[in-house]
């Protein structure tokens, strides 16, 4: 399985990829580094509006709530 094309300017994953927090976790093993990285919400975002959403905004769409 190929990393997710944005990996690298990804806000989400560079500021969560070492967060011990499972949800974290979870999702960049299934979003940025699985199968559903098609589906992530966070490039939806960037597709539709032409800007990344905030670094807190998880793949599935979900605020992270620090
Ligand atoms: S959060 Fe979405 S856009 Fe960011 S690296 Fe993961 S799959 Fe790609």
């Amino acid at each position: 399985m190929v990393d997710c094309e944005l990996l690298s300017k990804c806000g989400f994953f560079s500021k969560y990829q070492d967060s011990k927090q499972a949800a974290c976790s979870g999702f960049i093993a299934m979003y940025c580094k699985g199968s559903k990285m098609d589906d992530c919400k966070r490039k939806a975002y960037r597709k539709e509006n032409g800007v990344a959403p905030s670094d807190d905004m998880m793949p599935t769409g979900s605020m992270i709530a620090n």
